[in-house]
Parts: C-alpha cells; sequence; structure tokens
C-alpha cells in the first residue's frame, strides 16, 4: 500500500510477560515484591475529584522539591517523566543529537537501541569484557554521547565509581548518562560527580526500589543547564506527562524513608540467601548488586530451565541473544516466592 511508504518503521523493545491469572511466581520484570509505604497509599485514598478534573502542575513541582531535598540538589536539578523509560527517551532526544555514534556495552538495557533507531541516532556497542565488566578505556574513544546502567542489566554487576569518573574524566566534551534504576541494591550513585561534571545525567526510578511500577516515576538528576534543556524537549512534546495522583503518591514515597530502606534490605537478604542456594544446585552467578540475580547452570541450558519454570507458573527472564543465552535473569521475590522456584529447581534438576 503507498500509505505505507511512509510509515516509521520500528523493532519495538519487547518487555517481560505480565501474565494473568491463579497461582503466578512473577520473577521475570524485577518489580519489588513488597507493597509500596502505607503513606503512598493514604496519599492514594486522599485523592479528590480535582485531581481528575483539573490538568496537573505541568512542572511537577512537589515531586520534584521532594526529591531535590532528598538528594541534597536544586528543585532546577531535576527532571520527572513517566517511569524511566520516558525520562531516558527524552534524554536521547535531547542530548544525543550530534552526528557521532553514541555508546553503550553489548549487553545492557536492550531498550538502548530500540531509542536510538527511533531517533535515528547513531550508535555502536562497545563489549563488555569477557566477565561482563565495563572497561572504561573502550569509552575513551570519538563518540556523541554515552549510556551505560550501573548496576549493569541484565548482568547485575556494579562498577566502581572509580571507573565511572574514568568514564566521565575521557569524555568532557559529551553527555554521560548513567543509569541507575538498581542502585539502591547496592551500587554506588555517580551523584556525587554532578558537582564535577556538568555533562553528567543520572537518571534512576521509583519501579525497582521504591515499589511503584505500576504508577511509572521517574527521574533523572544533572545540572541546572541540562535539565532545563530537558524540560524544553518535554515541553515541546508532552507538557502534562504526570498526573496529579502519581505525583502525590511520589511525594509521599520519598517522605517514608524508613519504609524505603526497609524493604530494601528486606529483597537484599534474601538476594544473598538465593545466591548461596542457587550455588548448591551448580549455578554458578555474577556478583548481583541489583534486585535479580544473573544466573547460568553447569550442565542445564538456560533455555530449558526457563520453559520448565514457566510451565510450573514461575516467570523468569530468558534473552536470546549472543553471550547471554545461557543466562537467567531471576528477580528477587519474596521468601516464599524464592523458595517455590528453589524447590521446584531442586526437582526439576533431581528427575530430570
Ligand atoms: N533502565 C533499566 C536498566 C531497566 O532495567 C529498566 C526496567 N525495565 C528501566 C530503565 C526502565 O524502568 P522504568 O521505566 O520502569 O523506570
Amino acid at each position: 500500500m503507498k500509505w505505507e511508504d511512509n510509515v516509521r518503521r520500528v523493532v519495538p523493545y519487547v518487555p517481560g510477560e505480565q501474565p494473568k491469572g491463579g497461582r503466578i511466581v512473577k520473577l521475570n520484570t524485577n518489580e519489588c515484591p513488597y507493597p509500596p509505604s502505607p503513606k503512598v497509599m493514604d496519599a492514594l485514598r486522599k485523592v479528590e475529584q480535582d485531581s481528575l478534573r483539573l490538568y496537573p502542575d505541568p512542572e511537577v513541582g512537589a515531586l520534584r522539591a521532594q526529591l531535590a531535598k532528598y538528594y541534597g540538589v536544586k528543585t532546577e536539578q531535576v527532571f520527572v517523566g513517566v517511569g524511566s523509560d520516558d525520562v531516558i527517551a527524552n534524554a536521547f532526544l535531547t542530548f544525543f543529537n550530534g552526528k557521532k555514534p553514541i555508546l553503550f556495552p553489548d549487553i545492557t538495557y536492550s531498550f538502548y537501541d530500540v531509542w536510538a533507531e527511533l531517533f535515528g541516532i547513531a550508535y555502536e556497542r562497545i563489549p563488555l569484557t569477557e566477565d561482563f565488566h565495563i572497561d572504561p578505556k573502550d569509552y575513551a574513544k570519538e563518540n556523541g554521547g554515552i549510556i551505560f546502567p550501573n548496576p549493569n542489566a541484565p548482568t547485575g554487576i556494579a562498577e566502581s565509581l572509580q571507573v565511572v569518573e574514568e568514564i566521565l574524566m575521557a569524555n568532557t566534551d559529551v553527555v554521560v548518562m548513567v543509569d541507575e534504576a538498581y542502585v539502591d541494591f547496592g551500587g554506588e550513585s555517580a551523584l556525587s560527580f554532578l558537582e564535577k561534571y556538568e555533562n553528567l545525567l543520572v537518571i534512576q526510578t521509583f519501579s525497582k526500589s521504591r515499589a511503584m511500577a505500576g504508577m511509572r516515576i521517574g527521574y533523572a538528576i544533572g545540572s541546572e543547564k541540562m535539565i532545563s534543556y530537558l524540560n524544553d524537549v518535554k515541553f515541546s512534546f508532552n507538557s502534562y506527562t504526570m498526573n496529579k495522583t502519581s505525583i502525590d503518591m511520589g511525594v509521599a514515597c520519598v517522605q517514608d524513608d524508613v519504609y524505603f530502606k526497609e524493604i530494601v534490605s528486606k529483597v537484599v537478604a534474601t538476594r544473598e540467601r538465593v545466591k548461596k542456594e542457587l550455588a548448591k544446585l551448580d549455578f554458578s552467578f555474577t556478583d548481583s548488586m541489583s534486585n535479580f540475580i544473573f544466573a547460568t547452570h553447569k550442565s542445564v541450558s538456560a533455555k530449558e530451565i526457563f520453559e520448565a519454570c514457566k510451565k510450573e507458573q514461575i516467570f523468569v527472564r530468558y534473552f536470546k541473544k549472543p553471550r547471554i543465552d545461557n543466562y537467567l535473569r531471576i528477580s528477587v521475590g519474596t521468601e516464599e516466592e524464592m523458595d517455590i522456584l528453589l524447590d521446584f529447581l531442586k526437582e526439576f534438576l533431581k528427575n530430570r
């Protein structure tokens, strides 16, 4: 059909399954297994008619101010979007507007190349080392910008701040984005470099450590100048990205730091226990500092284990991709969910 000649054709990002129905153990999209803070639920109950009737604050002032206070930066240094996916997409559009290719690791969040394709941004995948680490020397070359997650996904590996700074030092003439979706589970945040590097953008989310994936809240913190450029692009696209209810619940969430720290430490404790149990079952894994474990089995293929788990309504994530197609990414659930997984794996591996 003629009209199809003018269609923007893209290969979309494929999110993990959201299965519906009875007893499901859902360990495939790195959500938090615990509910959000009770204060967040209070904020939801307090939603008034006007929150629905009126447009929300396009500046997202209340939530930006709350985040600024929490991280000790100015409100003008904070940008908020509909999940960090929205924040990163806006950041690609704003900052990766040169001719040279942007750089990101070969094994990383599989949305980066999708955005690059969508926006027509040239890109180059930089191979991680044999043991899945980022070698900062590989990023000391001509480029149009850099993005990497720290901890990385789906490997879970956290790089030291020394590695991050080495990349920053070699790249002061482009924007460097550090995607810290998983930082609260054991990584070190690059926020401490903000005063030194005006070209650094740190991106975080409420979807994992703050148990609010369903509300879609993400944010970026950077220099005032960067955030104002980011806002110019956002306001050229859609002024009202954040609904009032999300903003109110986001504020309540940041206010309840005690609860936040409690659920994060529960996830970390479960992660470390499950690592020990998986080792007993002949799995090996990276030293994950995130809320998932990236594991491979000594003798049984990841694909076979993935399919067997799925039959049992236990959902984990499997990526059929070079270098990682014998790994499973297992989100850390509750103690009970992990016991169901471990019990099943014990039986399955014994009887096959
Ligand atoms: N970055 C990384 C590395 C992720 O794994 C995810 C989760 N899929 C995101 C960003 C986006 O998360 P959200 O849009 O829910 O904030």
